[in-house]
């Protein structure tokens, strides 16, 4: 399996080391046609990508683009947090326009929207009844509803999710399912229940430094051994449907 592009890279406008350039650089160094730039959303309390940046953000993505036209495709997207039980993500709506495309998952560090939720998702880290896996995935579900949501990223982490329930929204909404070797390895039984579902994958490389950008091994490898094939991998070559971006129809 090839993949092409990668598209949850962290740089300086949250926590990762390396600029917006670093990670350009390094992905054209692998051989990569498409990269995105998808710092934390702004709920996370310590690091999180601040509003007032996005301008700077764009300027260096739409610059970059230019400079390297024709070897690479720089994208603007944001690992936005699942902040409450109803979908909600910490990425405004009136903000949503400014990406892309949007990655969204549940980060501990995160603001919570309120109380329910706080006290749900801290169970939830500690305890995987049925219930409470359920009500997690729900407010997956939800956010891949309300959002264009191009991928969630490393399901399974930190807390259980029903992955046939999840599977089914994913198919439904055209929302990829991430393959991630960073956090929540998901068994192979997990990912052939997603691909019984029909949902589609993105793999990944959640790079929090440049010389990680455009590493895919592990999770090429998590891939093969639940069977799972390009056709299934939006950004393999020869990668099925497309990405869902933060505006339809653009
Ligand atoms: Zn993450
Ligand atoms: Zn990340």
């Amino acid at each position: 399996m090839r993949i092409t592009a990668d598209y949850h890279t962290h740089t300086t406008f949250s926590h990762g080391r390396g600029s917006v350039e670093d990670n350009v650089r390094a992905a054209i160094g692998r051989g990569l046609t498409a990269i995105g730039i998808t710092d934390h959303g702004p709920g996370h309390v310590f690091f999180g990508l601040r509003p007032g940046k996005l301008p700077l953000l764009r300027e260096q993505v739409d610059t970059l683009n230019e400079e390297y036209a024709g070897r690479i495709r720089v994208l603007m997207g944001v690992e936005a947090n699942i902040t409450g039980l109803d979908g909600t993500i910490d990425i405004p709506d009136g903000l949503i326009g400014n990406f892309d495309y949007l990655l969204a998952g549940y980060h501990r560090t995160a603001r919570l929207l309120d109380i329910g939720t706080l006290w749900h998702f801290f169970a939830a880290n500690f305890s995987r009844g049925e219930k409470r896996v359920q009500k997690s995935t729900e407010a997956f579900v939800r956010a891949m509803e309300r959002y264009p949501i191009a991928c969630i990223t490393h399901p399974g982490s930190m807390i259980g999710l029903d992955m046939d329930m999840l599977g089914e929204a994913a198919a439904r909404t055209g929302t990829a399912i991430e393959i991630s070797a960073r956090h929540g390895l998901l068994p192979a039984g997990e990912l052939r229940r997603l691909k019984e579902r029909g949902a589609p994958f993105m793999i990944n490389s959640d790079a929090h430094r440049p010389s990680e950008v455009g590493d895919f091994s592990r999770q090429i490898e998590l891939a093969a051994g639940a069977r799972l094939t390009e056709a299934d991998v939006i950004n393999a070559e020869g990668g099925g449907r497309g990405m869902r971006m933060a505006r339809p129809g653009e």
